[in-house]
């Protein structure tokens, strides 16, 4: 059943696609996005993509708010190997495209570094940082080597353009307006550079799925495979030239999919559309293997929460907003939120402030922990704080070939 879209398909501007899912969100009071919204696939080229009437300009308020109280690398756990190892051979696949070590390389949203410190370690010298955290950036700007700017994709201004490439690391999965934000970056590269532009593979969600929808998210609103990122690479002035598929740790042991292209400024480009052959029932694989854990995690609830009984819960992540939206949770006797990340502490949820972890006092109140990746991670610090709280953890991973 088509239907009439409320946003363009973000890769060939159609307005007919098919909806895949109904997404349902309670978020916190500081997030002024729609609180449902479709995801659909294209009915000409087959991306998906969160069909949101939610603009730009909502989205770059958002971040922005957000990132000014990201606290900055320092408040996040060490540095460990797997990261490392990730940039690594990110940095070496960038070295084989441009080996000359005075290239001008600029990474648009480069956190705190990672990348930008592989590269520098390589002896890439002609290195810009861009993000909107002043926090990162001032981190960013300690490694040789590096300029760091506070700016993001429409606001990339910096001594040492026209860059040679630009990297886009899961920056492009999260933007409404494609279009101009990628002739924004064309604009910043020489005549022939090159973008290296990295996703989550939205084809191999299925065989990932540790949390029920982790990947349809408030956040994540382009869904792409390698057709469609090309697609859409092509319709913006860039020819692909190679590409690669990955894993990256999204929690210990819990792997997400991502592919990447390298694409070169290229006016003959063409903007022929490739129509994705399979992007669509991958996607309701993955919604029905989601559909599943979600229905499983809503029994548990049913069954641990007795009617009125008071709840904690642990999280304010992804997963609760739709825990509330769609499970028991959101009928239970919610009493307080708990999160340990200071952006979200202070924010409101469903009226109530969300808590320090230290604000909690030892009861016989139920705490769920609302996160599956997280979920080891907050039974230790339940533990370590000494809470005897009865603890609930909701059921994890289903088998992605169970279906
Ligand atoms: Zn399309």
């Amino acid at each position: 059943m088509k239907k009439q879209t409320l946003r363009e398909c973000p890769v060939c501007g159609h307005r007919q696609a098919e909806p895949l899912h109904s997404l349902h969100f309670v978020l916190t009071e500081d997030k002024n996005l729609a609180p449902a919204c479709d995801v659909v696939a294209c009915d000409r080229c087959g991306t998906a993509f969160a069909d949101t009437p939610v603009t730009q300009r909502e989205y770059d308020d958002l971040y922005a708010k957000r990132s000014r109280y990201a606290a900055g690398p320092a408040a996040h756990s060490t540095v460990n190997e797997r990261d490392i190892g990730r940039f690594r051979d990110m940095a070496m696949e960038i070295e084989s495209v441009v080996p000359d070590r005075s290239s001008r390389i600029a990474d648009i949203g480069c956190a705190n570094g990672q990348m930008l410190s592989a590269l520098s370690a390589l002896g890439y010298r002609c290195l810009t940082g861009v993000d909107p955290s002043p926090a990162c950036v001032q981190h960013v700007n300690r490694i040789p080597g590096v300029e760091a700017f506070v700016g993001s994709l429409s606001d990339l201004a910096s001594a040492r353009q026209p860059f040679d490439i630009i990297v886009l690391s899961h920056v492009v999965e999260h933007v409404r307006d494609l279009k101009p934000a990628l002739a924004h970056v064309q604009a910043h590269l020489n005549s022939a550079g090159i973008v290296y532009v990295e996703v989550p593979d939205a084809s191999r969600y299925v065989d990932f799925v540790w949390s029920p929808f982790q990947d349809f998210n408030s956040e994540h609103i382009n869904h792409f495979s390698l057709t469609s990122l090309a697609n859409l690479l092509r319709r913006a002035g860039f020819a692909p030239f190679r590409s690669g598929s990955k894993e990256i740790l999204s929690a210990p042991g819990m792997p997400y999919p991502a592919i990447f292209w390298f694409a070169r400024r290229d006016p003959e480009a063409g903007s022929e559309i490739e129509k994705d052959p399979d992007l669509r029932d991958r996607l309701l694989d993955y919604v029905r293997v989601s559909k599943r854990l979600m229905h499983d995690i809503d029994t548990r609830l049913r069954e641990a929460l007795p009617d009125g009984a008071p709840v904690i819960v642990w999280g304010t992540g992804e997963l609760t907003a739709k825990l509330l939206a769609d499970t028991e949770l959101g009928r239970a006797n919610l009493v307080a939120f708990v999160d340990s990340n200071p952006i979200n502490q202070g924010q409101r949820l469903r009226g109530l402030p969300i808590l320090p972890p230290q604000e909690l006092r030892s009861s016989g109140t139920t705490i769920v922990v609302a996160s599956i990746l997280h979920h080891d991670s907050i039974a230790a610090a339940i533990r370590d704080l000494g809470l005897q709280n009865p603890v609930l953890r909701l059921p994890c991973r289903i088998s992605a070939s169970a279906s």
